[in-house]
């Protein structure tokens, strides 16, 4: 049988989650995928009306089938969570059991077990604030989207995941070097995620015979890379700057996140693995 994945953080054609979906269907993965719940509306009709088959495409000609989306907000673990102006926003009120525990119980439901999680999300609402200027509100908000939801998405999809799984999350390399403008604590959020992945192979490992790893991932101007506004910028700087002179594609991306959450990768788990051109590698720009 193929395995089976649950991708979250996926919401249209541009983004690491997209590509690394493509990815996975390509080396002939179920693809489910957990969307935010404010975007999910454009996103199901994109699909629904063709928007995306051109980047469905798969490198055999046939195109990538998502089996199903389900509305997600991982920054709520279950209903008793949800605020009530949450639960009586618009964007909102047209879904229902979107958190992550209940996604889990309807992922168990529809199909009982998954091999494959990847989390591919991540907001800090106060991002373009450098650290020194962030509230408390706004720096726990960044934690909470972007590193505890990790957190919670193993802590409830691990009893249905099959043994031999893998989990997978993405970074950044403003966890450990100083990127300025990537601010609002979100580089306090990649240093807990990668920090969670070392701590988390260890317990998910002894526990369920499952790896997590993370990809720190050069630039790209996916949407939530333009909602922080210098990418164009970083963009440039990694193509001047990183030992191999190209842009990063998604694909590659998308490429080592299929071998990390494969049978190849079955030794390697606890791992930030850089996938950036080797930018990490230089200390001198020239
Ligand atoms: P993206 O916009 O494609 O993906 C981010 C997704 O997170 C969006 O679909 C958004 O709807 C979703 N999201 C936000 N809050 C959510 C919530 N509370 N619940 C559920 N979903 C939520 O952008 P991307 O750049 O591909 O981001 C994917 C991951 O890659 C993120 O972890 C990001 O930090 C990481 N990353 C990106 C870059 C880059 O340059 N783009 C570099 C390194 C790492």
């Amino acid at each position: 049988r193929g395995k089976r994945a649950f991708i979250a953080g996926i919401a249209d054609d541009n983004g690491y989650g997209w590509a690394i979906a493509k990815a996975l269907a390509a080396a002939g993965a179920e693809i489910l995928v957990g969307t935010w719940v404010p975007a999910l509306n454009i996103f199901e009709t994109s699909l629904r009306r063709g928007k995306f088959d051109e980047s469905r495409k798969l490198p055999n000609g046939s195109l990538m089938e998502i089996t199903k989306v389900y509305p997600l907000d991982a920054v709520f673990d279950s209903p008793e969570d949800v605020p009530e102006d949450i639960k009586t926003n618009k964007r909102y009120a047209g879904s229902s059991n979107w958190t992550v525990k209940e996604v889990a119980e309807l992922v168990k439901n529809d199909f009982g077990t998954i091999d494959i999680l990847v989390h591919s999300l991540a907001n800090g609402p106060e991002v373009s604030k450098p650290l020194l200027e962030t509230s408390r509100k706004g720096y726990l908000a960044a934690i909470s989207a972007s590193s505890y939801s990790f957190v919670s998405l193993l802590q409830h999809f691990l009893p249905i995941m099959n043994p031999g799984g893998a989990t997978l999350s993405l970074t950044y390399i403003a966890s450990e070097r100083t990127i300025p403008g990537y601010g609002g604590g979100m580089s306090s959020a990649k240093a807990a995620l990668e920090s969670d992945t070392r701590v988390l192979a260890f317990e998910a490992g002894r526990k369920g015979n499952i790896r997590v790893n993370t990809i720190s991932a050069g630039p790209l101007g996916s949407r939530a890379a333009k909602a922080i506004g210098f990418i164009e910028k970083m963009i440039d700087y990694s193509y001047a700057n990183a030992p191999i002179k190209k842009e990063l594609s998604a694909d590659e991306v998308g490429n080592a996140a299929a071998f990390l959450v494969s049978p190849l990768a079955s030794a390697v788990t606890g791992s930030v693995v850089y996938v950036d051109n080797g930018l990490h590698t230089m200390g001198l720009a020239i």
